[in-house]
Parts: structure tokens; C-alpha cells; sequence
């Protein structure tokens, strides 16, 4: 019978999995010693919504039509919409798999709330706006999870940007047992041949503790990733265990984590260039569209794990005055200015710039008209005006980790067996292939004999 589990860890980074920590990690370090592993690029913009959903579906943002939790609705200056799974028009793996007669189970993957009915069993995930809504189907499924689970199931901690961070790490430790005990009740007694599920522990505890397990900072948080990595190691080991003979497993990451630097402003650096004019000196916070004079602005910016960048245009946005003619110009003029900006110690910044029409297959939704990493991602960036400085540093407190353009995937063909060898190899002849968001699903289709459509642009990993 065909089964595949594919496990997937939000966050998960491969400097620790296949360097750091690996000699601390009994059984990944096993199961990538007799399986394959790979650093999985992560999609354009690296962020949790679309890059899961890239990955489920083979398809890229561009041809998914949204690029992460909240997109512009339409091209007026304030109108912004939540991307939920109703915005997916696109098969996802268990699409492709259910029209065969393959069952699914699709677990916690980000972005299927509200979930849809599939052959098979839907658990939406930490974007599910309340657990008293219907977040699972069948209807019957929520009761069960909250049984099993033995407690409450935890969809997702309360707030991973908190203060509190003994009650975090309390949360996510819970969250995580929690599910594991679902999972592993779940590949036993359900009936599956394809096993989709996420874990968002890696992702809370990185944005949460990151900086005190990269410094001396606080020692009692030093050791808090790694002890993480391995209490997830040791369930990955039960997790296996419980799996019927013959199951295949993968586990994946939709991006990594690297330090945070702090938060740069872009768009108080875009009123000290010009591009951006505000009406009101004393305008501070986020930015008021109503009281920005668009008669005389051409770019303006948002911000989160890096740059968004709007081009108001003639014909386009309601008050816009660029020509479609200045798109080029002014975006080479911007990329010109941002790769002279300096730290505030004097050290220039390296960014990355994407353009849609660059970084995807076909251009659906609306995307930014540019996309920066400000530093290579080392810089977070705010659209909030009015700051005394360009770089800010309060946030770093409460979140120090930013996404990091690399995840991992590993593969293992017989994981059973894999975890009863003695042997593993050392780290340092591991070798680390390198793979792309979108080649995941075209690879379980393979693993089913489904033929790759040809909107997948993704190359099968050899998994054979
Ligand atoms: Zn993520």
C-alpha cells in the first residue's frame, strides 16, 4: 500500500538541523544519514502564507495569486484583505491524490481555514480565527482531537510576540505534545495513504528565544532551542514507531530563521528621498493614506519580514502620476538609493530586490510592485512614520528571529528501519543537496504515479 507522511516543521532551519545540533538529534540525524536532505528555498516572499501552500500545491505565488497573509484587495491606497484557504483557486497534493482514490489526511498545513471537505480528514491550522468555529472536517473530527489530545487541542499558541516568556515556552511545549499524540493516534487507527501535517512550535519558539540561544544574553533561554530540537527529535522517534509497515516520510521547513538586526523605516526613508510626501509634519504611526498628497508621491512602502513597495501609477491607483513608461526608471532609482544605505555603525546593507515579473511563472492578485530584503533579511522593516530614527531596536525584544531564505527537506524511504541502525554518518560528509519550494508536490505525485501537470515547474527530488 502506498503511504507517505510528510512532516512538516515551520521554521525549521538547516544551519541547526544539519550542523549545530545534529550530533544531539538520535533519530533526524538517522534518518538523513540513510535517506536524503536537501536546503528547500523557500518562495518569494518568505513567509509562512504562501510558501506552505506553494508547497502543497507545486505552484508558485505568482501563479497562486496571493504572497502572504494580508494582499491588496485592488489597486486604492487602504483596501487590503485576508488571505484565507477561499482564496486558493488551485488543486492542492490532496486534490491530485483524491482523484486517483488516494485518502488524505491534511493536518494544521497554514491556509486551509476554512477547510474544505476532501476524501480524507481536514484540520485547519493557527489561522483559524476561533476554536469555536468549524475548523475540521468532518464535523465529527473536533471532538475527537480534543480526546485525544488528552486537554484541549491547541491550535496555536495565544501570542508568540509576548513578553511572558515562561508562558510561552509553556504553551508551545504543550502545543506541541498535544499534537503529537493526535499524529501518532491518527497514522495507526485512520485510514491514509497521504499524511500532510505542520508543526509550529520550531517557528514560535525561533521568533520568541532566537537571540538567547545566539548570545549570553539570559542563561536560563541558552539552551532553549536545542532542547526544543530535541524533545521534537524524540517525538519524531514515537511518531515513527506507530507508523503501518511501508510508510514513507519527509520532513520539510517553508523557510528558516536567522538573528534580527532590528526594523528598518521605509517609509520615512522614502519621505527623506522624496518619494513619499505627507501633508502633516506631525502625522506619526502607521501611514494615513489620507493624508499623504499623492499628487506628488510615486512610491510608498509597508513592511513585516521585508519591503513591500508600491508604485502609484497613472491609471491605475486613484491619484497615481507615474507613467507606465517610468516603471523601469523609477525602479532602478530605488535600487540605486537602497544599495547605498549604511547601518548605523557605517557598514553598507546588501539587499535582495524581486519583481514579479521576475520571480514567477505568471503574475495573479497584486502583488508589491517591488519586493526588498532589506540586509538579506537581516532587517525587519515597518511602514509606520514619524521615528526618530531609520533603524529601530525595541522590537527585538519580544521578536528576534526573522525568516531566513532557506528551509530543509529530508527524505527516508523506510524510516522504521532507518532508526534501528547503529550507524550514522558525521556531519561533515553529510551532503546537502539544494532544492525549491515547488518541487516537493511534483515529487508525491511521482511517489503515486500521478504524471506532473504541466503548470508545475518543479523538479521531482530523487527519492528513489
Ligand atoms: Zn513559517
Amino acid at each position: 500500500m502506498k503511504r507517505i507522511f510528510l512532516l512538516g516543521l515551520d521554521c525549521a532551519t538547516p544551519q541547526l538541523v544539519f550542523d549545530q545540533y545534529y550530533d544531539r538529534l538520535p533519530n533526524l540525524s538517522k534518518l538523513i544519514s540513510h535517506g536524503i536532505c536537501g536546503n528547500l528555498e523557500t518562495t518569494v516572499p518568505p513567509v509562512t502564507v504562501p510558501a506552505w501552500m506553494s508547497m502543497m500545491t507545486g505552484l508558485d505565488p505568482g501563479q497562486l495569486g496571493f504572497f502572504g497573509f494580508t494582499d491588496r484587495a485592488d489597486y486604492s491606497y487602504d483596501n487590503n484583505y485576508i488571505v484565507t484557504h477561499k482564496s486558493l483557486s488551485r488543486d492542492a497534493l490532496w486534490d491530485h491524490v483524491g482523484k486517483k482514490g488516494y485518502k488524505s489526511i491534511v493536518f494544521n498545513v497554514p491556509l486551509t481555514y476554512p477547510p474544505r471537505a476532501i476524501d480524507g480528514i481536514m484540520v485547519s491550522s493557527f489561522l483559524t480565527p476561533d476554536k469555536e468555529l468549524v475548523y475540521a472536517t468532518p464535523s465529527n473530527i473536533q471532538e475527537e482531537l480534543d480526546e485525544i489530545a488528552d486537554g484541549d487541542y491547541i491550535i496555536d499558541v495565544s501570542n508568540f510576540r509576548t513578553t511572558d516568556k515562561e508562558k510561552l515556552l509553556e504553551e508551545i511545549y504543550e502545543m506541541t505534545r498535544r499534537r503529537f499524540k493526535i499524529l501518532t493516534n491518527y497514522v495507526k487507527k485512520k485510514e491514509w495513504n497521504m499524511f500532510l501535517s505542520v508543526e509550529m512550535g520550531i517557528d514560535r519558539l525561533h521568533h520568541g528565544f532566537w537571540r538567547y540561544a545566539h548570545s549570553d544574553e539570559d542563561a536560563r533561554y541558552q539552551n532553549v532551542l536545542i532542547d526544543y530540537y530535541m524533545f521534537i527529535d524524540t517525538l519524531i522517534g514515537e511518531l515513527v514507531e506507530a507508523f503501518p509497515e511501508d510508510t514513507q516520510l519527509m520532513i520539510t521547513s517553508d523557510h528558516g530563521a536567522k538573528t534580527l538586526q532590528g526594523t528598518f523605516c521605509i517609509n520615512d526613508w522614502l519621505i527623506s528621498k522624496g518619494y513619499l510626501v505627507v501633508e502633516d509634519s506631525n502625522h506619526k504611526g502607521r501611514l494615513n493614506p489620507n493624508k499623504v498628497n499623492w499628487k506628488k508621491t510615486r512610491v510608498w512602502g509597508s513592511g513585516g519580514y521585508y519591503c513591500k513597495l508600491y508604485f502609484n501609477v497613472k491609471d491605475r491607483e486613484p491619484e497615481g502620476i507615474l507613467e507606465y513608461s517610468e516603471i523601469n526608471e523609477i525602479t532602478n532609482e530605488i535600487i540605486h538609493e537602497l544599495s547605498g544605505l549604511c547601518d548605523l555603525d557605517g557598514n553598507p546593507i546588501t539587499n535582495d530586490y524581486f519583481l514579479p515579473k521576475d520571480s514567477y511563472e505568471e503574475v495573479n492578485g497584486i502583488p508589491p510592485d517591488m519586493m526588498v530584503y532589506i540586509g538579506q533579511l537581516d532587517w525587519r522593516v515597518t511602514g509606520n512614520i514619524g521615528n526618530d530614527h531609520l533603524f529601530l531596536f525595541e522590537d527585538t525584544a519580544i521578536d528576534n528571529a526573522n525568516h531566513d531564505k532557506n528551509g530543509i527537506v529530508i527524505f527516508n524511504s523506510n524510516p522504521k528501519v532507518s532508526l534501528a541502525q547503529e550507524d550514522c554518518l558525521s556531519k561533515e560528509n553529510l551532503q546537502i543537496n539544494q532544492y525549491q519550494m515547488i518541487d516537493v508536490a511534483p515529487t508525491i505525485l511521482k511517489y503515486f504515479d500521478i504524471p506532473k501537470p504541466d503548470t508545475m515547474k518543479g523538479q521531482n527530488i530523487n527519492i528513489e
